[in-house]
Formats: C-alpha cells, structure tokens, sequence
C-alpha cells in the first residue's frame, strides 16, 4: 500500500526517510507526510486515526457574543461527537475553539 506520495521515482521510491514518531528508516515510498510531519505507514494510520477523533470548530467573538458561541458550541457539536472544551484559539484575542472528541472515545476513555 502506497499512500501520500507525489511523484517519486524509483531511486527516490527507494531512499531511506526517517519516520518522525517512532524514528525508525523506511523507504520513502512506504513512508508518508501528513501535517508537515514524515511518516511510516503504522504511524500514518494512527495519526490519521487520531485526527478523525477530534475536530476543533472556530466561532468568532466578533460575530457573535462570547455567551453565545458557548451555548452554540455545546449545542451544535458535529453529530456523533462530545464537547470536550472551548478555548481562544492561539494567537487570537476573539477566535474561539471548540474541541470536540468522537463519543465512543470520549466514553471509552472516562467509564
Ligand atoms: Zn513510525
């Protein structure tokens, strides 16, 4: 399985990466980059894994009023998905974000 390679060929295919979370040399053609990041293909899965497992929405205080971009947050979360918490966004004085955790994680993870 060849994932998240542009065109590479064979010499390139063949060069040896180093995958930036478990450190480990892979054949760039097995490896992947996903956020700036390079990966072998375990690690690719997990981090995709992880990705999907949360979602960050941004409200803006400068549309809407701080009270209400909570209440929105808590209240319009992605179907299938728990508020886990709302926070300025960095660098940013009036960007909120809402984090969000798939469920059935939130709830493996607390019971
Ligand atoms: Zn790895």
């Amino acid at each position: 399985m060849v994932i998240g390679v542009g065109r590479v060929c064979m010499n390139c295919g063949m060069a040896k990466v180093r995958c930036e979370v478990c450190g480990s040399d892979v054949k760039r053609l097995t490896s992947s980059k996903f956020q700036g990041r390079i990966l072998c293909l375990n690690d690719h899965m997990k981090e995709v894994e992880k990705y999907k497992q949360h979602i960050l929405k941004t409200f803006d205080e400068e549309l809407e009023p701080a009270s209400l971009i909570f209440d929105k947050a808590r209240k319009e979360g992605p179907e299938g998905y728990t508020l886990l918490a709302v926070r300025r966004a960095r660098n940013s004085t009036h960007v909120w974000e809402a984090e969000y955790e798939k469920t059935e994680i939130f709830l493996m993870r607390c019971s």
